[in-house]
C-alpha cells in the first residue's frame, strides 16, 4: 500500500492532485453500523467516501475519491458489503 503523503491541513479538494492511494475498503472505519460502504477518508479522516457504482451496470467499481479532499483511491478488495468489486485500474 502507497502510504499516505499529503499535507495534514485538510480543505476542499487539497488531496486532489496527491497520486493514487490503494487501500483495503474492509480496513477503513465506517460512518455506522447502517451502511456497509460508507467509511471516512483515511486521508484527510473527516470526508467521506461511498464506493462508487458503474452508471449502467450499478456494478460495484474499485476507483473512488474523497467527497471533501479528493484524494483518490483504489479498493483492493475483492468485495464490498458482499457485493463483486469491479476493476477499475487507471
Ligand atoms: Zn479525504
Amino acid at each position: 500500500m502507497m502510504p499516505y503523503r499529503g499535507n495534514h491541513v485538510s480543505t476542499v479538494d487539497c488531496n486532489r492532485d496527491e497520486p493514487l492511494c490503494r487501500v483495503r475498503h474492509a480496513d477503513l472505519r465506517r460512518l455506522s453500523d447502517e451502511s456497509v460502504f460508507k467509511v471516512y477518508c483515511p486521508a484527510c479522516t473527516e470526508g467521506v467516501l461511498l464506493v462508487k457504482r458503474d452508471p449502467e451496470t450499478l456494478d460495484l467499481i474499485s476507483e473512488d475519491r474523497c467527497l471533501f479532499c479528493g484524494q483518490w483511491f483504489v479498493y483492493e478488495d475483492e468485495t464490498i458489503g458482499g457485493e463483486p468489486v469491479t476493476r477499475v485500474e487507471p
